[in-house]
C-alpha cells in the first residue's frame, strides 16, 4: 500500500527544477471527451507502460526517443505562452513519472490562467496516490481532472487494467473505452457494471475497425442512455496520421 507522503512535494524552487522526458507542447484543439473542441495546451510526456495495438502515438515510447527533456518550470512557462484556459497532460503515459508527474499537474494548476488539466492516463497506472493528492488541495479538487482509458481485449493489454482505479474517479472525470469490435463492446457493458461508480463514460471508436455509425446503432439499441460518443475531432479535420494537431 502506498502511503500519502509518497506524493508530498518539496518547495516549488526544488520540484520545478526537476526534469521530465518530453515529446511536445503544443496548442490546438481538445478532440475528444467532455471539452471537445476547447483550444487545449497539449503536454505530451515520454515514455509508456503499456503497447496497445491501435495505438496511434508510438513516437513517444522506445524503441523512439524523447524528443527533448524540460525542467517542470520550463514547461509551465511554456504553457503559459499560449492563450488557452484548458491542459491536456498526455503522453504515453503522463503519469509514470509518479512524483515528477504529480509535481508538473500540481505546478500546471496553479498558473491562474488555467481552469481545466486533464489527465489522459491508460488505467494500468495505480491512481490512487494521485487522487489522494486532489483531495488534500483545493486547487487541484477544482481542476484536475481524471480522463481514465480502460483497455479492451482489441488493444491487446485488458489484463494490466487496475480495477480500482474506479474507486479513484469523481464526477468530474471520464472514463474512456475504445471500441475496435462487437467483443469490446460487450467486454465495456461489463465493466461498466461491474466497477463503474463517478465520471462520464465514454465510448470511442477505433477508426479502422469500427465505424461510427455502427457504434452509435449500438449504443441507441442496447440502450446505453448515459454513454456519450466520443469522437476523435482532429482525425476529422486533419489528415489522421498528422501529428501536433
Ligand atoms: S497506453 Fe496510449 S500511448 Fe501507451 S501504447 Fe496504449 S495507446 Fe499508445
Amino acid at each position: 500500500m502506498k502511503t500519502i507522503a509518497e506524493f508530498d512535494l518539496p518547495a516549488r524552487e526544488v520540484y520545478g527544477k526537476w526534469k521530465l522526458p518530453m515529446v511536445e507542447i503544443f496548442e490546438t484543439i481538445e478532440g475528444e471527451g467532455m471539452y471537445q473542441g476547447f483550444p487545449t495546451v497539449f503536454v505530451r510526456s515520454f515514455h509508456c507502460n503499456l503497447r496497445c495495438k491501435w495505438c496511434d502515438t508510438p513516437y513517444s515510447f522506445a524503441p523512439a526517443k524523447p524528443a527533448f527533456e524540460a525542467r517542470v518550470d520550463e514547461i509551465v512557462d511554456k504553457v503559459a505562452s499560449f492563450n488557452s484556459r484548458r491542459i491536456c497532460f498526455t503522453g504515453g503515459e503522463p503519469l509514470i513519472h509518479r512524483q515528477k508527474s504529480a509535481a508538473l499537474i500540481k505546478a500546471l494548476a496553479d498558473l491562474d490562467q488555467i481552469i481545466d488539466i486533464h489527465i489522459e492516463t491508460n488505467g494500468a497506472i495505480d491512481l490512487a496516490p494521485f487522487a489522494r493528492m486532489r483531495k488534500r488541495d483545493a486547487v487541484l479538487m477544482k481542476k484536475m481532472r481524471f480522463v481514465m482509458d480502460y483497455k479492451l481485449a482489441a488493444s491487446g493489454e485488458s489484463e494490466k487494467m487496475i480495477t480500482d482505479n474506479f474507486n479513484c474517479l469523481l464526477n468530474q472525470d471520464e472514463i474512456k473505452f475504445v471500441i475496435g469490435s462487437d467483443e469490446d463492446f460487450e467486454q465495456a457493458k461489463k465493466v461498466m457494471a461491474r466497477f463503474h461508480k463517478k465520471g462520464q463514460v465514454l465510448f470511442s471508436p477505433v477508426w479502422e475497425t469500427m465505424e461510427p455509425r455502427r457504434l452509435v446503432e449500438k449504443v441507441l439499441a442496447d440502450p446505453l442512455p448515459q454513454v456519450k460518443i466520443s469522437m476523435q475531432l482532429h482525425k476529422i479535420i486533419w489528415d489522421p496520421n498528422r501529428r501536433g494537431v
